[in-house]
C-alpha cells in the first residue's frame, strides 16, 4: 500500500476550503493508501494563537476528521507536539536548507510584503524557519505522496530538494514525495474576494464558510456571494472568478462534473444556481455537524491521539536514529 501523509494546522476555525481541499480527500483516501494525518500544532504557534482558541480549534479540527468519516482504525491520527521527533528532526534539516530557499517561499514573502505595508518591520523568525519542520514532518515517514492544496506544493518541493541533498551528502535516506493536488477544489476562494484564498486564519472572516457555523448562516453567505455582472453560469476562471469558485464547490458537494452543472443551468439566472448550491452546502454541513456533536460529547478522543502518536513515534524514532547514525551525531555502536 502507498503512503500518503498531511498535516492541517489548528490555527483557526475550519472552513469549507479546508474541507473540500483536505479533510473530504483524506476521508476519500483512507482505504487505498496508508495515510498518516497530524494536527500541525507546532507550526501554529509562527503566529500568536490564545490558548483557550488553541484548545478549541485543536479539538475541533480533530472532532472534524472523525466527523467528515476519517476511521482512526485505518489512519494514524496525531498530535505534532505528541512526537517530539518531528523537531529534532526539524533542526537537523534546517541546518541543509539555504536562507535563500526559505526566502523565496509564498507565505514569508507575504508576511513581509505585510509588514512593509504596516510599516512595521518585525516578522517572526517562524514565519521564516517553518519550511524546516515542515521538511522534517514529510520526511520522516517517507511518504510516496502529499496531498495539498495549491497553496502548500511549493512545501513538498522544498521537501524533496532537501531530500535529494541529504541523500547525496550522506547516502540513501529519504524517499523523495509527490505532491499530490485535486483537479478541482485545490483552492477555494473567498466568498467576497474570489481572487484571495479561502484561508481559516483570515481575521476578518469574511467570504469564508466555517464548517461549523450555523446553517442558515453558511446558506447566506454562498447566497451573497460575490459573482460577476453577466448572468450566465460557465466555468472561466480568469473572467468569471466568483462564479468558477461556486461551481467548484458545487462539483464537490454536488457530485457532478462541471460542464454537467453548466448545462443544468442553462438559461438559468445566479439566483436559482445560488439557491440549489446553498441547500447542497448545507446538508453536506448538516450531517458533519451532527457527527461533530456525537463526537464531541463521547470522550474517545485522547484515546484516538494516544494511540495515534505511539504508532508515529514509532516509524520517527527509527528515522531519527537512522539520520543520526548517518551523519555522525550518534557514537554508539548498534
Ligand atoms: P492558514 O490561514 O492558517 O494558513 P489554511 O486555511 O490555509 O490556514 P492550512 O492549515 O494552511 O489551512 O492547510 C490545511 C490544508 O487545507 C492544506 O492541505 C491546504 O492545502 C488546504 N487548504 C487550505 N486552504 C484551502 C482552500 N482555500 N482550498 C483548498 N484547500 C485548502
Ligand atoms: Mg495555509
Amino acid at each position: 500500500m502507498k503512503r500518503m501523509l498531511s498535516g492541517i494546522k489548528p490555527t483557526g476555525r475550519v472552513t469549507l476550503g479546508n474541507y473540500i481541499g483536505a479533510i473530504k480527500p483524506f476521508v476519500s483516501y483512507q482505504n487505498e493508501y496508508e495515510m498518516i494525518i497530524f494536527i500541525a500544532n507546532l507550526h501554529s504557534m509562527t503566529i500568536y494563537q490564545k490558548p483557550k482558541d488553541l484548545r478549541q480549534n485543536t479539538k475541533d479540527l480533530i472532532a472534524l476528521y472523525l466527523a467528515a468519516g476519517l476511521d482512526p482504525e485505518k489512519v494514524t491520527l496525531f498530535l505534532q507536539s505528541d512526537v517530539l521527533e518531528h523537531a529534532q528532526l526539524g533542526w537537523y534539516l534546517g541546518c541543509m536548507v539555504n536562507m535563500g530557499e526559505l526566502s523565496r517561499m509564498t507565505q514569508y514573502k507575504m508576511q513581509v510584503e505585510k509588514a512593509a505595508a504596516r510599516k512595521d518591520a518585525s516578522i517572526g523568525a517562524g514565519i521564516f524557519n517553518y519550511p524546516s519542520l515542515m521538511n522534517a514532518d514529510i520526511l520522516m515517514y517517507d511518504p510516496d505522496y502529499v496531498p495539498v492544496g495549491e497553496d502548500q506544493k511549493q512545501h513538498v518541493e522544498l521537501a524533496r530538494n532537501i531530500a535529494e541533498r541529504f541523500n547525496s551528502r550522506y547516502s540513501d535516506t529519504f524517499k523523495l514525495p509527490e505532491p499530490l493536488t485535486p483537479k478541482v477544489g485545490g483552492r477555494i476562494m473567498s466568498l467576497q474576494d474570489p481572487t484571495s484564498k479561502m484561508s481559516k486564519s483570515d481575521p476578518t472572516g469574511k467570504g469564508c464558510i466555517y464548517i461549523l457555523d450555523p446553517i442558515n448562516v453558511s446558506k447566506k453567505k454562498i447566497m451573497s456571494a460575490v459573482t460577476d455582472s453577466d448572468s450566465t453560469i460557465k466555468y472561466d476562471k480568469e473572467n468569471k472568478p466568483g462564479i468558477s469558485n461556486l461551481l467548484e464547490i458545487y462539483s464537490i458537494l454536488g457530485k457532478k462534473s462541471i460542464p454537467e452543472i453548466e448545462a443544468m443551468y442553462e438559461g438559468k439566472g445566479y439566483g436559482e444556481f445560488k439557491k440549489d448550491l446553498a441547500e447542497i452546502v448545507g446538508e453536506e454541513l448538516q450531517k458533519i455537524q451532527d457527527r461533530y456533536q456525537e463526537i464531541v460529547s463521547g470522550n474517545y478522543i485522547d484515546e484516538i491521539l494516544e494511540k495515534g502518536a505511539e504508532n508515529a513515534r514509532r516509524m520517527a524514532r527509527k528515522k531519527l536514529a537512522k539520520v543520526e547514525r548517518k551523519m555522525g551525531i550518534t557514537i554508539k555502536k548498534r
